[in-house]
């Protein structure tokens, strides 16, 4: 999920700008992964989509090893970088398959191996650079039951008080967790825009509940369970539903849908008000 929630992003820092993130002049890493992910996936074989055990395979399969780190090592020659610069997973984007599938349960007995670790290492370096302030597995091409969230006074101090404080938007600490299971708790829910790193340069009003239990693994096999509420809670089912191959775009308020510098505009009329119930 968008780490800026609100503002235009004519009004943040150059870094943080959308711009910088996609223009490949200013940001010519970036192009590098297309090398090494392609994010396409096909099944294996032709179950349903009910089945739960559907496997997947890439044609050009996302490998976090030294074979890959040679392939971007020279990409990297290619494009005058070096090879110092660290590897980064591209963002999946809206209508990649990845995205709109469910992805498979980790196994607790492969959670401590190198693939894993290393999965996970990504989606964190990719978080982190995007900013964002949640993602799941499948925006980088990972059809696994992961996701890694975390937001920072940094990320807040860019939204208006008066909105930080109607969205109960708390810093937390970096939160890794595998095979999730989201419980809504009470039946209060709020209305507010939220963005995703999918869907770029967009937003819309989705509604989410106030409070929800999450309960899974660490990235040490340890079982884990955290109480969240306001936003932190909104982040846990966004990017949950990530994982159950739903975007926001798939459950947001109908006619909300605008792009970022829209946001202040008003709400068509028979929308509902932004805010909590
Ligand atoms: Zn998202």
């Amino acid at each position: 999920m968008e780490s800026i929630s609100r503002f235009s992003q004519r009004l943040l820092p150059t870094c943080l700008a959308e711009n910088c993130l996609i223009n490949p002049i200013t940001s010519p890493f970036r192009l590098i992964p297309s090398l090494q992910f392609h994010p396409t996936l096909i099944p294996t074989s032709k179950p349903g989509p009910s089945d739960p055990n559907r496997i997947f395979s890439t044609r050009k399969t996302y490998r976090p090893s030294s074979s890959s780190s040679t392939l971007i090592a020279s990409a990297g020659w290619i494009l005058g970088l070096g090879d110092k610069k660290p590897a980064l997973p591209e963002i999946v984007k809206a209508g990649d398959p990845v995205l709109h599938e469910s992805a498979q349960e980790v196994e607790p007995g492969e959670i401590g191996s190198d693939r894993i670790q290393k999965i996970i290492d990504d989606m964190i370096k990719a978080m982190r650079t995007a900013p964002g302030v949640g993602l799941a597995a499948p925006q980088i091409g990972i059809p696994l039951r992961i996701i890694v969230l975390e937001d920072t006074k940094e990320y807040i101090s860019y939204d208006r008080k008066d909105v930080i404080k109607a969205q109960e938007r708390r810093p937390f600490d970096l939160l890794v967790i595998l095979n999730p299971k989201l419980r809504k708790k009470g039946n209060r829910t709020a209305f507010f825009f939220e963005g995703c790193l999918s869907v770029d340069g967009f937003r819309a009003v989705v509604e989410r509940h106030l409070q929800v239990e999450v309960t899974g693994l660490s990235r040490n096999g340890k079982p884990i369970k955290v109480d969240a509420s306001g936003w932190k809670a909104r982040i846990l089912q966004h990017e949950c539903d990530h994982l159950d191959g739903t975007l926001y775009v798939d459950k947001m308020v109908p006619r909300t849908f605008r792009t970022v510098q829209n946001i202040d505009l008003p709400l068509a009329v028979g929308c509902p008000k932004l805010g909590a119930r």
